[in-house]
């Protein structure tokens, strides 16, 4: 019990910012598929992440920042690797890549524009495993 209220003191202290609880199916979700191989930290809430973004990570505190209305318009999957794709930067310090391979699918989970990696996903469920192989160890 000592420990608790100790966790929970630093963590009154510490941060002023929560991840909100729309983000936590998601983050249970991927530690669930990467089997504990990342231990995601960032904080991630609703914002204004720029005009052009679903979402973007500020590296230096880790904070993930997600626009509203763009979240609302996702389907699971996308959100799943936009997040994915975010904690790939602020946790990782992993840079976007553009590239498809031959078979026309992206390579990595950091390929850019993330939202596309979900959709791609949809039509092709194997890629899922594929760009989730190299977070796990694989
Ligand atoms: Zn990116």
């Amino acid at each position: 019990m000592k420990y608790l209220a100790l966790i929970f003191l630093l963590a009154a202290c510490g941060e002023s910012q929560k991840t909100d609880p729309a983000f936590s199916p998601y983050i249970q979700e991927i530690n669930q598929d990467l089997n504990g191989h990342l231990n995601i930290k960032s904080t991630i809430v609703f914002g204004t992440p720029g005009p052009r973004f679903e979402a973007t990570c500020f590296q230096e505190n880790s904070v993930i920042i997600v626009d509203q209305e763009k979240w609302k318009d996702m389907t699971h999957e996308q959100r799943y690797w936009v997040l994915l794709h975010e904690i790939g930067h602020c946790e990782l310090s992993l840079e976007d890549s553009e590239l498809l391979g031959p078979n026309g699918l992206p390579t990595t989970f950091m390929f850019n524009p993330s939202i596309q990696i979900g959709l791609f996903v949809e039509e092709n469920p194997e890629l899922k495993d594929f760009l989730l192989a190299p977070l796990r160890g694989e």
